[in-house]
């Protein structure tokens, strides 16, 4: 089953196979947390059926039911490392075979933006020299991170992030609040499958203690230096992405905007701060938190970066 959000692309893969004329090389990229993984083996699963329909009752549905059709072949980094060569040469050795079934075969390849230089090297001759009748698929998160020897031999297929409406409509299917739906969304760029997890994890919580501080901080109940300290367990990355947001939607709400924020739940408080604040200098935060997400994997010192981000939220008061 694929998600409402996948129509669009659904409709194109569907072309390709009305028409008869599937590439050798398919790129799907997109957002984390859209379910692009999903759609690939949807889409597998619909080729490798002897009848083109993903019937679940022919003999490839039920192997594929089984994560045992040795048509499908899928590769994956470990989890936060590089896909190797090794993977490559392995996918390499099993592609010198020939299909098993008369329906072709799937190579569904996780992570592809996370190749290093020697596995895209060996990946780029499985696509100079296709094997038979085989369709590789490509799912990442950066195609920009390929190397362009890649990209120009895939027909490149983009997951959009939905609209905020069907987004938040999915998320209240599953039995989520429209509020907090609301700001998950805004917590994970609108990815719906990311906005559910983050719900299902204790980051509300979380993050509804860092707003408090926040707020404590700007209303000069809390001293910036201290703050930092007990804040130096928490994971930098959910930091930032928590004072990022507030300061959006503080951007947002002092030039006259503000209809959609992306934490609604904090609209009141947002709008009085916004009112007093200088301009300028929530620019210049935003700007330096840009600058600290870019170098997020390099910032050895957190207390002292902490610092640095407190003062400059405590002095955006005047
Ligand atoms: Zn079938």
């Amino acid at each position: 089953m694929t998600y409402p959000w996948h129509d669009p692309l659904w409709a194109h893969l569907d072309a390709y196979l009305i028409q008869d004329r599937l590439p050798h090389a398919l790129l799907l990229s997109g957002a984390r947390g859209l379910g692009k993984r999903r759609l690939a083996k949807a889409f597998a699963a619909r080729v490798l059926c002897e009848t083109a329909t993903a019937c679940g009752r022919c003999g490839p549905c039920r192997l594929l039911a089984a994560s045992s059709h040795p048509d499908l072949i899928e590769i994956a980094p470990e989890a936060g490392k590089p896909l190797t060569v090794d993977r490559i040469r392995g996918l390499i050795g099993r592609l010198e075979l020939k299909p098993q079934y008369q329906r072709g075969r799937m190579v569904v390849v996780e992570s592809a933006d996370q190749m290093n230089a020697a596995a895209a090297n060996s990946f780029l001759k499985t696509l100079e020299e296709p094997a038979e009748e085989t369709t590789i698929l490509l799912l990442c998160e950066m195609p920009g991170r390929l190397p362009a020897t890649i990209l120009s031999r895939c027909q490149h297929l983009k997951l959009a992030v939905p609209p905020a409406r069907q987004a938040l409509r999915w998320l209240q299917d599953q039995g989520f609040a429209a509020e907090l739906s609301q700001v998950a969304l805004g917590q994970t760029g609108g990815a719906p499958l990311a906005a559910k997890q983050w719900m299902e994890s204790d980051l509300p919580d979380r993050r509804r203690r860092f707003m408090e501080t926040v707020e404590k901080l700007l209303d000069g109940r809390h001293d910036p230096v201290l703050l930092a300290a007990s804040w130096q367990e928490e994971d930098l990355s959910h930091l930032l992405t928590w004072l990022q947001t507030v300061t959006a939607d503080l951007i947002r709400l002092a030039q006259g905007g503000g209809e959609r924020l992306l934490n609604p739940d904090r609209r009141q408080w947002l709008q009085t701060l916004a009112c007093r604040l200088n301009l300028k200098r929530l620019y210049e935060l935003w700007q330096r938190l840009l600058e600290m997400r870019e170098g997020l994997h390099t910032q050895l010192n957190q207390v002292l970066l902490l610092e640095t981000l407190f003062i400059t939220l405590h002095r955006l008061r005047s």
